[in-house]
């Protein structure tokens, strides 16, 4: 049997009109450009990138929002975007999302119960909704007494609960979490945190957790994925991660995340210093697509993009450093 979710060679191009010129002459973004990872069942796997490294591209693929341009996505090695088919109902309520911003996600206009009972009705048989809804709103904590408030009258913690709550309600497998805390106070966050972790428990949830946030990583996953500019370019056990990192994107990130103990300052890279800026998502330049911040890069660097080498037990790394020392 093959991995719960595994994503092989996945690639999703947009095509724009030509940035900052009045010529629409289109453009291809390549949002995400051959990534491959697998994710198994009751685990945590995270991807972590900056703003435009195409991780939430990969979440709103996976839930069926975009098609992709190349590549496949096995769900229980079924493709879920084979040739000719509709993704079926009972695939769909296996796989939810929980978005960053609980506040535009829910519908200001329902009350908790008609927001709760939405997806029981598109996907479940049960005729007690009611009965349903207070079972959900157990299961994350929060009382009856819910279920006729509206959005506006929760907290920005309470509302990403409903919005866990909703994910919940197709009895889902496999639960995306793009930034479920980033919008929310850092005193709410291990609140949301613990809730989900609780839940991952008794439920055996497998989570996709996005985040640009490496110190939260650190308490919720299991392995990482690290992006870059819609590529993945190191992937490793969260301790492993954390003790050798080996892409010196990854070290740049690592260096400069605060720590709180001695050992993990010890473990942490020596300060690694990035030249210059992230390029525009439209404008990547060729070969390595780090090489113009990268304080290793070589004269091969600027001219071939570098493929994912193993070195060993689940860690991989998309680097000519390593293909070389192969
Ligand atoms: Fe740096 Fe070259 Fe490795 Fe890219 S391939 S991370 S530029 S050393």
């Amino acid at each position: 049997m093959g991995a719960f979710l595994e994503a092989i060679d996945l690639k999703k191009y947009f095509v724009i009109g030509h940035e900052g010129t009045v010529h629409r002459t289109p453009v291809t973004v390549k949002a995400v450009d051959g990534v491959s990872f697998t994710l198994q069942q009751g685990e945590t796997f995270g991807l972590v990138g900056e703003s435009g490294s195409g991780k939430s591209t990969i979440a709103y693929t996976i839930i069926g929002m975009y098609q992709p341009t190349a590549g496949s996505l096995l769900f229980h090695d079924l493709d879920l975007f084979g040739k000719g088919k509709t993704r079926p109902l009972a695939l769909r309520k296996q796989i939810q999302i929980v978005f960053q911003d609980p506040g535009s996600s829910l519908n200001p206009r329902q009350t908790i119960r008609q927001i709760l009972e939405l997806p029981l009705r598109l996907h479940r048989s049960s005729s007690d909704l009611l009965t349903e809804v207070v079972r959900l709103l157990e299961l994350v904590d929060l009382p009856p007494a819910y279920l006729y408030k509206y959005p506006y009258m929760l907290s920005g913690g309470e509302k990403q609960i409903v919005a866990i709550a909703r994910a919940l309600a197709t009895s889902p497998s496999l639960i995306i979490l793009d930034e479920p805390t980033s919008a929310l106070d850092v005193s709410v966050q291990g609140k949301i945190i613990n809730l989900l972790l609780r839940l991952q428990r008794e439920l055996d949830l497998s989570y996709l957790f996005i985040t640009h946030d490496l110190s939260l990583m650190r308490n919720v996953a299991s392995r990482v994925a690290i992006m870059y500019l819609g590529k993945v370019c190191e992937i490793a056990e969260m301790s492993e991660f954390f003790t050798h990192p080996q892409h010196p994107y990854t070290q740049m990130l690592l260096s400069s995340i605060p720590v709180v103990t001695e050992e993990e300052e010890r473990a942490k890279p020596v300060k690694v210093i990035s030249t210059g800026e992230i390029p525009s998502p439209v404008n990547v330049p060729p070969g390595c697509s780090f090489h113009m911040r990268c304080p290793r890069a070589m004269e091969i660097c600027q001219r071939v993009d570098p493929a994912m080498v193993s070195l060993g037990e689940g860690h991989t790394v998309r680097c000519h450093l390593f293909e070389q020392s192969q």
